[in-house]
């Protein structure tokens, strides 16, 4: 069966996907906050976490920013191998982005790296950020990733000698160490190993978008470790200072090993909708 995929059907659908992303955070990551005000010992940090869930709720009931950074806006994008568009994709999901901008309404975040001269809805150059990829089927599936600057300030990566495949915990301790309170903890970890310097930043962000509560061994080992800095909510001491660590590897150059750490704050905004395919 072909899909009837319209470009006003596409500009509605990243409205709401922004305005569901900005306005209600995934059932994964509300869970995970729960879970850490229950456990949380430390009764300053209990109550920063309590206050977290208090906003998302309030966020969700008046269906409002649950913060005042919107985020620049991430785009991932699955399309299938069989479907036929009639018109410039990029061009709706960046028409919705500049309607969701004035609706929902969104801070106008972007702005012109060397004049700092703000485009006043949210695109621009590179902007929205799209990462398109093929997949099988004639579905279209779009997802937005609304990502704050407070949070990606304190990432960062490193080309690490191949030899040091023993150092790349420190790095990411290291990196959640210097970035203290300064990205809202409970904070989730992206990792991106391996690739190349570009790929190995997109692999940890991508990580982002992996439910929190599935983490194999070494990413709960890692978890373990932050939770253990003492950083705690909001950088005000306590035990949850992570709520999640997803690491993403690629393979690289042999002589070559690209460690990227993508911070994500407790906000950790996304939201999909899927037009066709299986489903
Ligand atoms: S880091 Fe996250 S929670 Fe903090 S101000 Fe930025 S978007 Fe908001």
């Amino acid at each position: 069966m072909t899909v009837n995929i319209t470009r006003e059907k596409v500009v509605e659908a990243t409205i709401d996907i922004l305005r569901k992303a900005e306005t209600e955070l995934p059932d994964d990551v509300v869970e995970a906050l729960n879970r850490a005000e229950i456990d949380e010992s430390d009764p300053v940090a209990k109550a920063q976490i309590q206050g977290i869930l208090e906003n998302v709720r309030i966020a969700k009931e008046n269906a409002v920013p649950m913060c005042q950074d919107t985020g620049i806006l991430i785009f991932y994008v699955e399309i299938g191998r069989s479907l036929r568009l009639d018109f410039d994709l990029k061009d709706a999901i960046t028409e919705g982005v500049r309607r969701a901008t004035e609706a929902i309404p969104l801070r106008p975040n972007a702005v012109e790296p060397l004049t700092r001269k703000n485009s006043g809805d949210n695109t621009g150059s590179g902007l929205p950020d799209i990462k398109y990829e093929l997949v099988e089927g004639d579905g279209l599936t779009i997802t937005v990733a609304p990502k704050g600057a407070g949070s990606e300030n304190m990432s960062t990566l490193t080309m690490l000698n191949p030899t040091e495949v023993g150092s790349i915990k420190n790095f990411i301790l290291e990196t959640v160490l210097n970035a203290g309170g300064m990205p809202c903890p409970p904070i989730i970890v992206g990792v991106g190993i391996g690739g190349s310097f570009d790929k190995a930043a997109r692999l940890a962000k991508s990580a982002l978008l992996s439910r929190l509560d599935e983490m194999n061994q070494f990413e709960r080992e890692i978890l373990d470790e932050i939770n253990s800095l003492g950083i705690g909510p909001m950088g005000l001491g306590g035990s949850t200072t992570a709520l999640a660590v997803h690491v993403r590897t690629a393979h690289c150059h042999t002589a070559s090993l690209p460690v990227a750490v993508n911070i994500q704050c407790w906000a950790n905004r996304h939201a999909s909708i899927t037009f066709g395919g299986d489903e």
